[in-house]
């Protein structure tokens, strides 16, 4: 009988953890992922999975727990998708998102090749962000548009980018590839992204809802005469559909070299498209509720994003095929049925 290959995850507890971690079971994996050690227990997106999953508690920020979790499980894969994930958030957060998004990766990669050291064959997959390009002369920005993070978030995971990089061509060979991934949303987004805040908006507007999940800001993410307090609408991104983008990451480990791709649908949309087309969905205007707020607005925008998947399709075989309109109208359906 052959043995299940092990794939560990930090984040597993996030939209792309969860994910990830039912695609990997799917293929037959043993998954191992971390818990945070100040949680009290709950999974979050991974509570489904509980049974199948074998956790581990620790954070990125503690060296001693990524090590004991990696030399414990002994992983084929790693997929370090652990993060302060939130842009917006992460200039309130500039040192923790550093320890977290540059060290905390330095801290696996380590990990990692301490493992290797000891004789396992293993592989890294890095979560890198179309964020690094920061506000990019190349549209569509690929896998050599050169990089300018206009946020604390951007640059730390610029940071972990070039770490990989270095421990790929230099002496150490390890074998890590790093995904340029563009937005990427689904109804397991949490409420401080801007899509799932609209939908969930939108969804709590519609039906009524007398309590309203609470936004960053700690105050309800609707309002009593039924706004929505949000930033500005023009920037421009790439959003794609979070299921359709983890076998890319899985993909590739799998290929004979470890290397970088961009995953993105190609196509860009502003913010206020995201709103129009999520208020229209049960018959609303955007402008009855949506209310521009200064606190909502990032010190430095990034984009326009758009990103060429072309080599991810050339090489991974990977396609895309879920539109915009679409991907809007899952997530608002989800939100009404959630919040009724
Ligand atoms: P997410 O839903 O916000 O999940 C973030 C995950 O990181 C959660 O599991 C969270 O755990 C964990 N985490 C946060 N701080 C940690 C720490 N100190 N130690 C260990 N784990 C920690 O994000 P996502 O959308 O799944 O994104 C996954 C990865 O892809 C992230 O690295 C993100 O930066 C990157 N990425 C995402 C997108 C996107 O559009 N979704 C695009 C490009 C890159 P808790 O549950 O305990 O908070």
């Amino acid at each position: 009988m052959t043995e299940r290959k092990r794939a560990f995850i930090t984040g597993i507890t996030g939209q792309d953890g969860f994910y990830l971690a039912e695609f990997l079971l799917n293929k037959g994996y043993e998954v191992g992922g971390f818990v945070r050690s100040s949680s009290t227990g709950h999974l979050g997106n991974v509570e489904r999975l509980r049974g199948d999953i074998r956790f581990f508690r620790g954070d990125l920020g503690d060296e001693r727990s990524i090590e004991a979790a990696i030399s414990e499980f002994i992983p084929d894969e790693i997929y370090n998708l652990g993060a302060e994930a939130a842009p917006a958030e992460s200039f309130k957060r500039k040192v923790y998102t550093a320890d977290i998004n540059a060290l905390g990766a330095i801290r696996v990669f380590e990990s990692t090749l301490r493992l290797r050291s000891r004789g396992h064959d293993v592989r890294v997959y890095q979560a890198s962000s179309s964020e690094m390009y920061g506000e990019p002369k190349e549209i569509p920005q690929d896998e050599n548009t050169p990089f300018k993070p206009n946020n604390p978030y951007g640059t730390q995971k610029h940071m972990a980018h070039d770490n990989a990089r270095i421990l790929r061509e230099g002496d150490d060979k390890l074998f890590v590839s790093c995904g340029i991934l563009f937005n990427h949303e689904s109804p397991r987004r949490g409420p401080q992204y801007v899509t799932r805040k609209v939908s969930i908006a939108v969804a709590c507007i519609e039906n009524k809802v007398k309590n309203p999940p609470l936004n960053e800001e700690g105050v309800p993410i609707v309002t009593r005469d039924w706004k929505l307090h949000m930033g500005n609408l023009h920037p421009k991104r790439d959003w794609g559909y979070a299921p359709l983008y983890v076998p890319a990451m899985w993909s590739m480990l799998q290929q004979d070299e470890p290397d970088v791709y961009v995953i993105a649908t190609g196509e860009t949309h502003t913010i206020e498209e995201l709103v129009d087309i999520a208020f229209r969905h049960v018959g609303r205007d955007w402008k009855d509720h949506v209310v521009k707020d200064p606190r909502f607005i990032r010190p430095l925008e990034t984009g326009p994003l758009c990103g060429n998947p072309a080599k991810a399709r050339e090489k991974l075989g990977w396609e895309y095929d879920y539109p915009f309109e679409k991907l809007v109208k899952t997530m608002v359906d989800s939100d009404l049925a959630l919040f009724s």
